[in-house]
């Protein structure tokens, strides 16, 4: 209401609610009935008054409800604004000069209250559907009430009539059949009909009915004012005009579904429109039958209802190809629809079962086709494939270079395997062979085709990289499922992995029985965490220089109550992979520093303590390595790290955060050691710009006369000493177990040496006789 709030200032009426239509109609209707009453001047003012209240109905409807399409609204309160005038004028004609005779100007208005009103019910099915359809239909009706008027109405009258005055009573049907046809174009136009629409539709009629009324009036010679029954229909249609124009559904001009609302009204079309053709037969037959009963039969009552059968013949045809038309184009769209529909799908079933990058299939496409093959029972072995280091090219050289290694990977793997499996992407750097069939024995000699055309350096930008894979094995016979294949798989490619990469692993029971004592090893390790089963030894490193020792290297030791002691080897990779090794070498370099701390004070033995690459990854190791020596106050320059050469290699954030940690723990004076340097990766550029003080070249590179060339081996170390003395870097040799290979290591240069020949790890008590012996030992030298 708040919109029409400026209107009410501008035109009292406006105070139109949602009811006001409805004491329009009821407060107007006992008017209606005393007007029927009134003698003919006071009828023609009545029916003034009740245009004019119809017209301003419609302005404050207008003001009231600001439909969106306004001008059928107006047409329709000029065509209400004429019905006043011209009444009004034969009401003062009346009152002056009696009953008015021939055509005259008052007469032309009142004709154009019909035409306005007619225009304003064409512009309010303008719009609704499609145009054709609805005046074929209209022009249908139109026809049709033309052969009934004229047979039952203006012939009759005509024959009986033929004074001028019942001439332009004539007029009226005219004019009646034009709002007819544009009423019945809004109802079949309307999709669904307001409340507005159903007044308005009423309103005709009434006003068809108090005209065809007042024809028959006059043919039957009544007065020229018209009976009753048409004074009160007159008054009905202005008042039911108004009533529409206030109906709050005015405002809601346009109605939805065209096309919908066409096809559903079709059913009660078409038995409408079955009556409706055979009226015009009929009704010439009619006019024949009475023609030929009267003896006056002339052409034109033949003539015009067989004309006009024929044009409903016609519009009658072009409505049924319109509707057929219409159903085709339904029917091509939503053929259209459906097949949109069906490519949609096959296109979302192909994304959920393939990789987006290298378009194979994917995990569960997979899953799906050794469930498939497992129920053949062919047999056929899966193969799945891991790139080793590819971590390292996606961190080194960046994710599209990794992209692309993985699309050559694919290509490469589909050369390889052609028709003998299907090949699949698992994720990350992982494939998949599904082998149709063949033994495991066959399969491997594919396992080795693979490693063999990956082994082969990729171009990648200008980027020459080298990569290889581990492949595990599962052959297809007596598996339950294909979880079972796939995870067993798995199991082969960790193995395959764990002994060193680049090579194939077939699954045997073993291996699951080895991942079970792994899990086992990890739950058991969980608990000794914290406690004293977890015990550190310590093995001398001598300086070659000097003959004392200048330092102990710490080694975990797991001794479970009542078991004989583990060894790291046992059990460091169950803790590196389960993350365990995170308190495990917290705690081993916590002991250690404590161990040391007395050492260090009594005979300046430094300390060092391997630390694992998981270890550095944590983001407080540094802090934590500065905690440990500060409470068991043992000075930063008496601690050495033992890492591996992996850790600080590559481009990737880990090992730009394991650099960090290790820079800043060299500026407080820790030193770092690069252990079993020689057996990880072979570039010896990067040890150049690396935060280490040390190289511990790994005991397989000892001089062995059992295993090879003595002098090859002994070039081999030389090689390395010098290298890192290039690098002013301190050597340590590993694994010195002989006489001999102190010689030669002395002769070589070689700083320092660690090995059974000096000393096995012991626990702190033994080591620190060990210490304070060789303490006396070097003294009394
Ligand atoms: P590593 O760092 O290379 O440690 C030296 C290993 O060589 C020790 O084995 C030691 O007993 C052995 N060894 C010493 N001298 C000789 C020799 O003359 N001949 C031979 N054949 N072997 C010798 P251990 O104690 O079994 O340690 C094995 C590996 O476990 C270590 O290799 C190290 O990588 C890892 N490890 C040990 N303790 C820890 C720890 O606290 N944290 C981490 N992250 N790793 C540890
Ligand atoms: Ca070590
Ligand atoms: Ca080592």
């Amino acid at each position: 209401m708040t919109a029409q709030q400026h209107d009410r200032v501008v035109l009292p009426a406006a105070r139109v609610g949602t009811r006001t239509w409805r004491w329009f109609l009821l407060g107007a209707l006992p008017v209606l009935v005393a007007g029927v009453l009134l003698g003919p001047a006071a009828q023609e003012a009545a029916y003034a008054v009740f245009a004019a209240a119809a017209a301003l109905a419609v302005v404050a409807g207008l003001r009231a409800h600001r439909p969106s399409r306004p001008l059928p609204w107006w047409l329709l309160a000029g065509g209400m604004a004429c019905g006043a005038v011209s009444n009004l004028a034969w009401s003062i004609t009346l009152i002056l000069d009696g009953p008015p005779s021939g055509l005259s100007v008052v007469n032309v208005v009142y004709y154009g209250m019909y035409l306005l009103v007619a225009a304003g019910l064409a512009m309010l099915a303008a719009g609704r559907g499609s145009a054709l359809a609805g005046m074929a239909e209209a022009g249908i009706v139109a026809c049709t009430a033309a052969v009934l008027a004229w047979v039952f109405l203006i012939d009759p009258v005509l024959e009986t009539h033929d004074g001028i005055d019942g001439g332009f009573a004539l007029v009226y049907p005219v004019l009646d059949l034009i709002l007819l046809t544009m009423a019945v174009r809004l109802a079949v136009a309307a999709a669904s009909l307001t409340r507005t629409h159903v007044l308005i539709l009423f309103a005709t009629g009434a006003l068809v009915l108090a005209d065809v009324g007042y024809v028959l009036w006059m043919a039957s010679g009544g007065s020229w004012s018209g009976s009753g029954g048409s004074a009160a229909c007159w008054m009905l249609f202005y008042l039911l005009v108004g009533a529409a124009a206030l109906h709050p559904s005015m405002a809601t001009g346009r109605g939805t579904a065209p096309v919908g609302g066409y096809l559903r009204s079709a059913r009660l079309m078409t038995t409408v429109k079955a009556l409706i053709v055979l009226v015009g037969p009929a009704a010439t037959g009619y006019a024949f039958w009475s023609g030929l009963h009267r003896q006056d039969l002339d052409t034109v009552d033949i003539a015009l209802p067989l004309g006009a059968a024929a044009v409903t013949g016609v519009l009658l045809v072009l409505r049924l190809s319109h509707s057929s038309t219409l159903v085709n184009r339904r029917a091509t769209d939503l053929q259209a629809a459906l097949d949109d529909q069906a490519a949609l799908q096959q296109q979302m079933t192909h994304l959920a079962l393939h990789d987006a990058l290298t378009g194979l299939p994917n995990r569960l496409h997979l899953d799906r086709l050794i469930q498939a093959a497992l129920r053949t029972g062919r047999g056929g072995c899966l193969l799945i494939v891991d790139l080793d280091g590819f971590q390292h090219v996606n961190d080194s050289f960046g994710h599209p270079t990794g992209d692309a290694l993985l699309t050559e990977a694919a290509l490469r793997l589909r050369q390889v395997i052609g028709r003998a499996g299907t090949l699949a992407r698992l994720g990350g750097d992982e494939f998949a062979v599904l082998l149709h069939d063949g033994d495991t024995l066959t399969a491997d000699t594919h396992a080795r085709a693979v490693l063999r055309t990956l082994r082969q350096p990729v171009e990648v930008d200008g980027q020459r990289l080298h990569v290889t894979a581990s492949i595990g094995l599962r052959g297809l016979a007596c598996a339950e499922d294909s979880a079972e294949v796939l995870s067993d798989a798995d199991l082969a490619l960790y193995a395959a992995k764990a002994a060193g990469k680049d090579r194939v692993f077939a699954y045997d029971v073993t291996l699951r029985e080895s991942q079970l004592k792994r899990i086992a090893v990890v739950d058991r390790l969980r608990t000794a965490i914290g406690t004293d089963a977890i015990q550190v030894h310590y093995q001398p490193i001598v300086s070659f220089s000097s003959g004392r020792f200048t330092a102990v290297e710490a080694l975990v030791r797991w001794v479970p109550p009542g078991e004989a002691t583990i060894g790291p080897d046992a059990f460091i990779p169950a803790a590196e992979d389960s993350g365990l090794i995170v308190p495990l070498g917290e705690q081993v370099l916590r002991q250690a520093c404590r161990d040391a701390a007395v050492w260090y004070r009594h005979y300046g033995t430094m300390l060092t303590v391997n630390v694992s690459p998981r270890q550095l990854s944590e983001a407080d190791f540094a802090a934590r390595v500065m905690r440990a020596l500060h409470d068991a106050d043992l000075p930063a320059a008496a601690l050495i790290l033992e890492i591996t050469e992996g850790v600080l290699v590559g481009a990737g954030a880990q090992a730009e955060q394991s650099i960090a940690h290790l820079s800043e723990l060299r500026r407080f004076g820790v030193q770092v050691a690069v252990d079993d340097f020689g057996t990880g990766y072979s570039s010896l550029a990067y040890l150049r710009d690396l935060p280490i003080d040390i190289l511990k070249i790994d005991r397989s590179f000892m001089p062995d006369p059992a295993t090879g060339d003595p002098a090859q081996q002994v070039a081999l170390v030389r090689t390395i000493v010098d290298l890192a003395h290039t690098l002013r870097l301190t050597a340590v040799a590993e694994g010195v177990e002989t006489m001999e290979q102190t010689a030669v290591l002395q002769a070589l240069g070689c700083d320092k040496g660690q090995g059974f020949h000096y000393g096995r790890p012991a626990p702190a008590d033994r080591t620190a006789d060990v210490l304070a012996e060789g303490m006396t030992a070097a003294a009394t030298h």
